[in-house]
Order: C-alpha cells, then structure tokens, then sequence
C-alpha cells in the first residue's frame, strides 16, 4: 500500500464484501481469503493452541533452530521495512511516555501526516518526506521528524494532540535547547 492511498482511504481497509463469518455467522469479513471473522479467528487459535501448544511449540523452535540465517534474514528485512522502522519508533516513543508515566494513545505517522500536513511546526518549511530516516544519510536532517510539543521529559503525554510534523534537525536542536533551559531550571 502507498503512502497515499493510506491518506486517501484513512484505514486502508477495503469496503465490506459481503461475506460472513462462518463460525459466528454473525460478523462481516473484509478480507477475500478468509473464512473466520477476526474474533473468531483468534478464538480457534486459542484452541489450537490449548489442545497442541506443546508441540506447536516444539515445532516452530525446531524450525527456528533448523534454520537461523532464515530466521534472522526475516527480522532483518522487517526491521528494515518502512512498516517494521515506523512500528520500532512508535514502541520507542510510547516507552519513553511510559517510563515516564505521562501515558500515550496510539498513532502513526501517517495520522500525524494526515491531520498536521508536511510543514515543518518550528521553522515553517517544507519536510521532505523521501529523505532517509537515518541520522547521517541522505537528506536525514531534512526528513521527517515526530516533535513533541510538551517534551516528553517535561510531562507531555504521546499522543496525536501533543506531537506535530518536524524536520529531523529542528527536532534534535530545539531538544537540546529543552534539554538546556529545564537543566538552569534545576540549577
Ligand atoms: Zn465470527
Ligand atoms: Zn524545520
């Protein structure tokens, strides 16, 4: 899925078709390939789990020690895929609200994208959305940024209402500067 067809479609989820679930019979599924509505899925899952856990398990760590480079060659390729680096900055920021006890609500990047714009919040230029994410490569300081407005540090929650779009490098500099001023503050 593109990065616009998420904005343009909100979800990305596919309109209903018609199809129930047949084990409920009561559900909608959107999905062409399954039978199971998501509930129901999980449900029988549990099952399965209850009746053959032990040697599911067995299984899985079997082929998981069978075969290694497979296994850590999936990783790597999902922790390299823009799903898999959004969703590991996500974790980072809502443990760091965690930690911190200021609570999160869940949102993505692209939600921020959607209700903010591609304008920087702090010096009011464009953000260029194909830079890498990775501080030192290609365009990085330019790239996109998730700012808080009250810092983390400073008791602000993770959530939708507290971040805007930033560059990468007006984030880090106005950071340091937070970092500056609330360490005066404790002097
Ligand atoms: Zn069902
Ligand atoms: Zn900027």
């Amino acid at each position: 899925m593109t990065f616009k067809t998420i904005l343009q479609t909100g979800s990305g989820k596919e309109s209903s078709l018609n199809k129930i679930c047949i084990r409920c019979k009561v559900n909608e599924i959107n999905s062409k390939s399954k039978s199971y509505c998501k509930p129901c899925d999980a449900e029988r899952q549990r099952e399965r789990h209850s009746r053959h856990g032990d040697e599911i398990n067995r299984k899985q760590r079997q082929r998981r020690a069978d075969d290694p480079e497979t296994v850590r060659a999936v990783q790597r390729a999902y922790s390299n895929s823009e799903k898999g680096k959004e969703i590991d900055r996500s974790k980072k920021r809502r443990k760091r609200a965690t930690i911190a006890k200021n609570g999160f609500e869940k949102y993505t990047e692209q939600e921020v994208i959607k209700k903010y714009g591609t304008i920087c919040h702090i010096c009011g230029f464009e953000i260029d959305m194909f830079a890498s994410r990775r501080v030192g490569f290609g365009n990085w300081e330019n790239g996109l940024h998730i700012d808080h407005l009250i810092a983390i540090a400073r008791g602000g929650k993770d959530s939708l209402d507290n971040v805007r779009p930033s560059h990468a490098l007006c984030n880090i500099i106005k950071g340091a500067k937070d970092f500056e001023s609330s360490a005066q503050v404790r002097r």
